[in-house]
């Protein structure tokens, strides 16, 4: 039996962001459960920070004292810095071969516990408390050690993808496979599995939302490509009309057109392809030997996630359990690294405050990261809310944060927003116990 003050379970961006988020809000036990080998779950096949909207609000959340190590992380391991392509402009692209090692070394230093190869599968709940949770470890394989973890406070960052059964039901593939899910068994969501409400992104009238890239292996694109990437960090690639099949992916971007007649490559490490689907990859004598870094089901729909995300409040407690927040895609329609930072830094930091003996926070509306979880809150009330996903870097979202003026790369305007609603260096603040506190 293992006790925590904190636990995190979901050892992706969100959950590292939680974990290192209570530790510096005071909490001296920390322990995260990653079920894979690794952490920073679908990072690993990320490369763009920054675009649009996002820039605000990692610039915001540093100001907030929060998240701005695991950014340092991102930045260290840069390959391009301030790339535009089609419907993105500022971004900086971070190489997914070294930010795992990164992030997981940091974590270390900053005296996280981490476990992984050990995948939460079911909670002992009394009352509206979450007390411990059955924890499978992964030893010897095939058999698994059944352990009891206990805590006082549980943040759920176990993101929106798989198990293999996604993969089954949609049959071609889900670019989730970074996650090894039928390796190390599937996700499980501990919210659902405590009673907390859940949903399911449903686009197109099917469960589940197709989205994201897939990456190429670099070295297998003919060298010029390769040189003209690594140089300036996007190529285009012009398609025939009829190669390209348009595909359900969400993204607001494959609308564009831009993105209808070209491939748009970028490179993070390997060669990430930005395409809705395509069926004639291998059609095209540049990629004719392409091969596949991941998915490994290939270029053909991919990335099925927002299956069984969670209801929270807007301090990213869950209503139904006093001691459980929410981090990331877990949390709700959110996508993308700096979403997952942001929410996780929020998650973190008020568990900490609740196992203290402490309200948990909500962030004003005057701040991205504020207004964003609050706007998909009041959206995913409506059923067509569900529909979509939510990001600071393009479709509705980014639309909103435009019209409201929350969208700027003005760096003292950002400040002073910080500094007027005196939330600067507020993930920094050490708290102790309530108790503790003179009247
Ligand atoms: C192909 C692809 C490309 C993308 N590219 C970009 C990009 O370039 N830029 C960008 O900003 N965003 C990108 N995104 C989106 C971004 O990667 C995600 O939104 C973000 O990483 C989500 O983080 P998370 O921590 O919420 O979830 P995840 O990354 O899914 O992490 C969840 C973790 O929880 C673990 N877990 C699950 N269940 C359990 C359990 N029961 N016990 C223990 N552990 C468990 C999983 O193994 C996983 O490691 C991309 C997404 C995909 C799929």
């Amino acid at each position: 039996m293992s006790r925590s003050q904190v636990l995190v379970i979901g050892g992706g961006i969100s959950g590292c962001a939680a974990a290192l988020s209570a530790r510096k809000a005071g909490i001296d036990k920390v322990t995260l459960l990653e079920r894979s080998d690794r952490l920073t779950g679908n990072a690993m096949a990320g490369g763009i920070m920054a675009n649009n909207g996002r820039f605000t609000a990692e610039e915001e959340i540093k100001l907030m004292g929060g998240g701005g190590d695991l950014f340092q992380d991102f930045r260290a391991c840069v390959l391009h810095e301030n790339v535009e392509f089609p419907g993105h402009r500022h971004c900086y692209l971070h190489d997914i071969h070294r930010i795992e090692r990164l992030i997981h070394e940091h974590l270390e230093r900053a005296g996280v516990e981490i476990r992984l190869q050990h995948r939460a599968i079911d909670v002992v709940r009394k009352g509206d408390r979450l007390v411990g949770l059955e924890v499978e470890v992964m030893e010897h394989r095939p058999d698994f050690r059944l352990r009891s973890f206990e805590a006082d406070v549980f943040v759920d960052a176990t993101g929106s993808a798989g198990g293999m059964e996604v993969c089954y039901r949609y049959g071609y593939g889900c670019s989730c496979c970074v996650l090894k899910c039928p390796t190390f068994g599937g996700r499980v969501a501990i919210g659902a599995r405590a009673g907390v409400g859940t949903y399911c992104s449903s686009a197109g009238g099917q469960e589940g939302v197709i989205s994201g890239s897939f990456d190429l292996q670099k070295e297998t694109l003919p060298p010029e490509y390769v040189q003209e990437l690594v140089r300036t960090g996007v190529v285009l690639v012009p398609l025939p009309q009829e190669a390209l099949k348009l595909a359900r992916k969400a993204c607001s971007q494959y609308r564009l057109d831009a993105f209808k007649s070209n491939f748009v490559i970028l490179h993070n490490g390997e060669a990430k392809v930005m395409a809705s689907a395509c069926e004639g990859l291998r059609q095209l004598p540049l990629l004719r030997n392409a091969t596949m870094a991941q998915p490994l089901s290939g270029p053909e729909l991919n990335s099925v996630r927002y299956i069984q995300v969670h209801f929270k409040r807007d301090d990213l407690r869950a209503a139904e359990v006093s001691n459980l927040f929410f981090a990331g895609e877990s949390a709700g329609l959110h996508n993308g690294l700096t979403e997952a930072v942001c929410t996780g830094a929020l998650a973190g930091y008020n568990a900490a405050r609740a196992a203290l003996g402490h309200d948990p926070m909500v962030l004003p509306l005057s701040t991205v990261t504020g207004h964003f979880i609050h706007w998909v809150n009041q959206r995913v009330q409506e059923a067509s809310g569900r529909n979509e996903r939510y990001t600071y870097s393009g479709g509705t979202y980014f639309e909103v944060m435009k019209e409201l003026g929350l969208y700027t790369t003005d760096l003292r305007l950002i400040r002073q927003r910080v500094e007027a609603a005196g939330l600067a260096d507020l993930f920094n603040r050490r708290w102790v116990p309530a108790e503790m506190v003179t009247p």
